[in-house]
């Protein structure tokens, strides 16, 4: 997040969200620390959102993983979120540990880690996923929630907004992919497909959106996607630098549907132009000014309900 450009991380945090708890963050410490969790999830609750960065430890009840003391009493991470989920308006899991457990949850896991969703198999848990996960990607996400409510997800809970398209699809180097011209190492000419890209399997708008201020992603300087962003990362996509086994069949059309389940829309852009537009406007200001999300509705539906079009927001605009 503090990697963050347009909007950058400060202005997010001053006129976007109240950040109430982040450990690597605020100035509080140890007891003073859990306090103000505890507090912010008893002013806020039932309105506040829950995001959760790390994997979720379930062996030994939970001890694997611990983020604070109070009292005498550890708090685990699976103790403070079985604690803090119900008064949570929404939970949004950053990066693929939490999304879907990640390098956490490799072989061999002996701490039992699992992603949010696993864990909480009663709520819809949204995963900005990724190894890292673009700072857009979290900032997007919350934006949606504020502007618009629950955005459109896939399969893997992931908002489509940013995951709906297959990083292969969008790749500079796919003529090079449909010609049969392939790298034989990094930095080789051509497509990387024989040295391990898993794009092919991968969901996620790197290639338009850029890393680090739009200098670059993986493939640009002809090295491989490693599929960060997926539930097989990282013991199925791995070993990194090895083509992609029978689950990808050159020249069928592959979608997250037809990799796992759900539904697949095409929306990309779409968030980044109205959030734009919306912030000049002043609304996404007014909106944190504290008018309830179900106000903002017109149409009288709640936002737990399925979103509307995320152009239906622009178009208010
Ligand atoms: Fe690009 Fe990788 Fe697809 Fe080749 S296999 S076109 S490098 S995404
Ligand atoms: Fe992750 Fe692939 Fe995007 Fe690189 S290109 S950040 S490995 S999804």
């Amino acid at each position: 997040m503090m990697n963050a450009l347009e909007p950058d991380w400060g202005e997010f945090l001053n006129q976007a969200i109240d950040l109430r708890y982040c450990n690597p963050l605020m100035a509080a410490e140890g007891e003073q620390a859990m306090r103000a969790l505890w507090e912010a999830a008893r002013e806020t609750e039932g309105r506040y959102i829950l995001v959760i960065e790390g994997a979720i430890s379930t062996a030994a009840d939970g001890l694997y993983t611990t983020i604070g003391e109070e009292g005498g009493r550890v708090w685990t991470a699976l103790a403070a979120l079985e604690r803090l989920a119900p008064g949570a308006r929404h939970i949004v899991a950053v990066g693929t540990c939490a999304s879907f457990g990640g390098i956490a949850a490799a072989t061999p896991n002996v701490a039992g880690n699992k992603g949010v969703g696993a864990v909480l198999r009663d709520r819809r848990v949204i995963n900005a996923s990724g190894c890292p996960p673009h700072p857009d990607w979290l900032m997007v996400t919350l934006a949606h929630l504020i502007l618009y409510g629950r955005p459109e997800v896939d399969a893997y809970g992931r908002p489509t907004i940013l995951y709906g398209r297959r990083i292969h699809d969008q790749c500079h180097l796919l003529s090079f992919y449909d010609s049969g011209i392939f790298a034989k190492y990094p930095g080789d000419f051509g497509c990387t497909y024989k040295i391990g890209c898993k794009g092919p399997i991968t969901f996620a708008d790197c290639p338009s959106r850029e890393w680090n201020g739009r200098v670059s992603w993986c493939v640009e300087p002809n090295s491989i996607c490693i599929g960060c962003t997926e539930p097989t990362f990282p013991d199925q996509t791995g070993p990194f630098f090895e083509q992609l086994g029978d689950q990808y069949v050159p020249g069928t059309t592959i979608n997250a549907d037809t990799l796992g389940l759900g539904i697949m829309a095409a929306a990309a852009g779409a968030c980044a132009i109205n959030l734009a537009g919306s912030w000049r406007s002043g609304r996404l200001a007014r909106h944190m000014a504290g008018i309830p999300s179900e106000e903002r509705l017109e149409d009288g539906t709640h936002d737990h309900d399925p979103p509307a079009h995320p152009h239906h927001g622009a178009d208010e605009d």
